[in-house]
């Protein structure tokens, strides 16, 4: 058993690629099919509501299609059989993770399976499509619901407590991300400079930033991340 007191755990797309999920950097992914300009961004919204909204809404649908895959349930596993404490950071907007049992998570990039009214601020578990004649369950607005995701150019989600849990861990660890995307690109940088922490790299093949992590391994994530909470169990 390892004696880390306090583990974080950042997860990118890749956690989820072998669930079916398409990443959005890969050769085939989200974005070599669709521009990030037209469907991702706060403006998009603005601009094309019913394409942004189309878009979002058959992503929504094909979750029901995909289940977590054993790299999702060792991270819960971690979470159940760690005496310290254990916490999922994903980036990821699917619902993979609660869906293998981890409960100590922040959906830093938000969830498809929420929506916010952008009149009132109201937040609404959601698995319907949203479209312009969507009403708001709270204040009655119609075409104000959006889905609860950061797009790009938006602040991210639980910034204040992801900041806190990286400057006490002392074991943090990214998984199948690219290191392409701001903030969560810059955590490891952030924990290397409190001084205390090993950090570790579970991905495919190397990211932008495999060489600020102290350690690395890569492979596919249903393989690597079984085996190394394997390790951390003992
Ligand atoms: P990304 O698409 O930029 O990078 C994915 C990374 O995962 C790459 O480094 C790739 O090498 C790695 N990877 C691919 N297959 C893997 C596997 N089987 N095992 C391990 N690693 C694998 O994704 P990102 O860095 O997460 O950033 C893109 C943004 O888009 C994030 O906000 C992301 O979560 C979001 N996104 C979410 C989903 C989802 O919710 N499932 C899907 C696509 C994109």
């Amino acid at each position: 058993m390892s004696d880390y007191d306090s583990i974080v755990i950042l997860t990118g797309a890749g956690i989820s690629a072998e669930s079916g999920i398409d990443t959005f950097r890969g050769k085939d992914g989200i974005w070599s099919k669709i521009d990030i300009e037209d469907v991702g961004t706060p403006d998009a919204f603005r601009r094309n509501p019913e394409m942004v909204h189309d878009f979002h809404n058959q992503f929504r649908r094909s979750l029901q299609t995909h289940e977590p895959n054993d790299a999702h349930r060792a991270l819960a596993r971690l979470e159940r059989g760690h005496p310290g404490s254990v916490l999922v950071v994903t980036q990821n907007v699917d619902d993979l993770h609660e869906r293998a049992g981890s409960e100590n998570l922040i959906h830093m990039h938000g969830e498809l399976y929420k929506a916010r009214c952008e009149a009132c601020g109201g937040i609404r578990h959601w698995t319907d499509d949203l479209g312009l004649e969507t009403a708001c369950g709270d204040c009655e607005a119609a075409g104000r619901m959006r889905p609860h995701v950061t797009w790009f150019y938006e602040m991210p989600m639980g910034m204040e407590e992801i900041q806190s849990a990286l400057g006490r861990c002392d074991l943090f660890i990214s998984i199948g991300t690219s290191g392409n995307v701001y903030p969560a690109a810059g955590f490891v940088a952030d924990v290397r400079r409190g001084g205390r922490a090993h950090t570790v790299e579970l991905n495919l093949e190397p990211s932008e930033g495999t060489s600020l992590f102290a350690e690395y391994v890569h492979g596919p994530a249903t393989e690597v991340v079984p085996a190394y909470v394997d390790e951390l169990l003992g």
